[in-house]
């Protein structure tokens, strides 16, 4: 649970990603977000010293590459924690895919372009929050009975999916980041949040969200 005085010093900015960006495909993206970030930078560092760390954030340093400007691991594009979703989103959903379960949706993953750090467990939750998937597919648990349909959304905000990203190293007091998607227009908001031990509450993710989007 954030104390009061946490929340207080959040200082919270929201990237919306501009319809400019949107329009790259999302390799290009990836490598321009890669080219940036503070964690792969850190990679590059270790990388060019003198006896390397052994392992930087999850990443084994002996299979990262720094292919001009562009971190590769293990002979694949490697994506950084912010862009992830888009990443998997787009396997996900591709022709080949087509929303697929997991085990087909991480091989189509495992054979990309892509190398994600900690796939498993994303795709895992990705599915589960899969709008297209929770629609379609059965749930289990539940008695049996016919599917009702989500009801598709009549204008923007009224249906949003909320993904968190946990696991990263921390920046700037940040070590998570809120994802938060429209479902009709698809737009996102990345909100960059504090992780702690014991979860945070339906609450506090409502004030997140209430303040930033
Ligand atoms: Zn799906």
């Amino acid at each position: 649970m954030l104390s009061e005085e946490v929340k207080d010093d959040l200082k919270i900015s929201v990237v919306q990603a501009s319809l400019e960006e949107e329009d790259l495909p999302l390799w290009k993206r990836v490598e321009k977000e890669n080219r940036v970030d503070e964690t792969f930078n850190a990679i590059r560092i270790e990388k060019r010293v003198e006896n390397p760390k052994k392992k930087i954030f999850g990443y084994n340093i002996q299979n990262c590459e720094d292919k001009e400007g562009v971190l590769w691991y293990r002979e694949k594009l490697a994506v950084l924690a912010a862009i992830v979703t888009d990443v998997i989103r787009e396997i996900h959903e591709s022709k080949e895919t087509r929303h697929s379960g997991r085990t087909k949706t991480r091989k189509a993953i495992a054979n990309s372009r892509y190398y994600i750090s900690n796939g498993y467990t994303l795709v895992g939750r990705f599915l589960r929050n899969c709008h297209v998937c929770r629609r379609t597919k059965p749930v289990h648990q539940l008695p049996a009975g016919l599917l009702q349909p989500l009801p598709i959304p009549e204008r923007p905000w009224q249906d949003i999916s909320m993904d968190f990203v946990t696991g990263l190293p921390t920046s700037e007091g940040y070590n998570a980041i809120l994802v938060v998607v429209d479902q009709l227009s698809k737009e996102r908001y990345y909100i960059p949040c504090t992780a702690v031990e014991e979860g945070t509450t339906s609450e506090e993710t409502a004030k997140m969200l209430y303040k930033n989007v």
